[in-house]
């Protein structure tokens, strides 16, 4: 638990945009409020592999950052989502709120969350109520393209992060230890 608990202010954290850095950049929040002894949770919406460096080095020497997912390893059409991939989506929501209100984190993460939000997986008016009702000293993060309006308004840090290169436009595909 954070040292000062109950005396600091939470922020709600937006990182969204085209560009790359929005999951590592609520990644490297975590490894730092873990440092500060911070309890970490990260609930990662439209995500089934367990393949992602942050898992294996979480499990592996960060026990106080949990990381669970509710999602397939296969993308998720925005046309026409699966309806297991909303049912998953829909239980990783109840997840967030369970874990919001039994307030045992000190930050809590919501990865990819703003994607979801965007492929209509899960009710907008739901996560707005959710982020509304957080306890106030919890540090709140969503990440994922595309954040609609709602959810930037009610960022306290809101990181619109650009394209301007990447990789993926050369020809090179997602790299171990980078892209997962
Ligand atoms: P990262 O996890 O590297 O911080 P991100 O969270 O900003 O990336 P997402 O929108 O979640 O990016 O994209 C998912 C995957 O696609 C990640 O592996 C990411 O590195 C990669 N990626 C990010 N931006 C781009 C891009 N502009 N074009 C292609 N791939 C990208
Ligand atoms: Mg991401």
């Amino acid at each position: 638990m954070a040292e000062d608990k109950g005396k600091r202010k939470g922020a709600v954290h937006v990182y969204t945009g085209n560009g790359k850095g929005k999951t590592t950049a609520a990644v490297g929040l975590a490894l730092r409020a873990v440092g500060h002894g911070f309890k970490v949770f990260m609930l990662q919406f439209m995500k089934g592999s367990k393949n992602y460096g942050e898992i294996i080095a979480a499990e592996k020497y960060l026990p106080d950052f949990t990381i669970v997912q509710s999602g397939l390893e296969t993308f998720v059409s925005k046309e026409d989502p699966a309806q297991v991939d909303i049912d998953l989506a829909l239980r990783g929501l109840e997840i967030a709120k369970e874990v919001i209100r039994e307030n045992k984190y000190d930050m809590v993460i919501l990865d990819e969350i703003n994607v979801a939000l965007d492929y209509k997986l899960i009710p907008l008016g739901e996560v707005v109520e959710m982020i509304k009702s957080r306890p106030p000293e919890m540090e709140l993060v969503l990440t994922g393209r595309d954040a609609p309006k709602e959810i930037m308004e009610l960022g306290d840090v809101v990181s619109d992060v650009t394209l301007v290169n990447h990789p993926f436009y050369h020809g090179v595909e997602a790299r171990e230890g980078i892209e997962f």
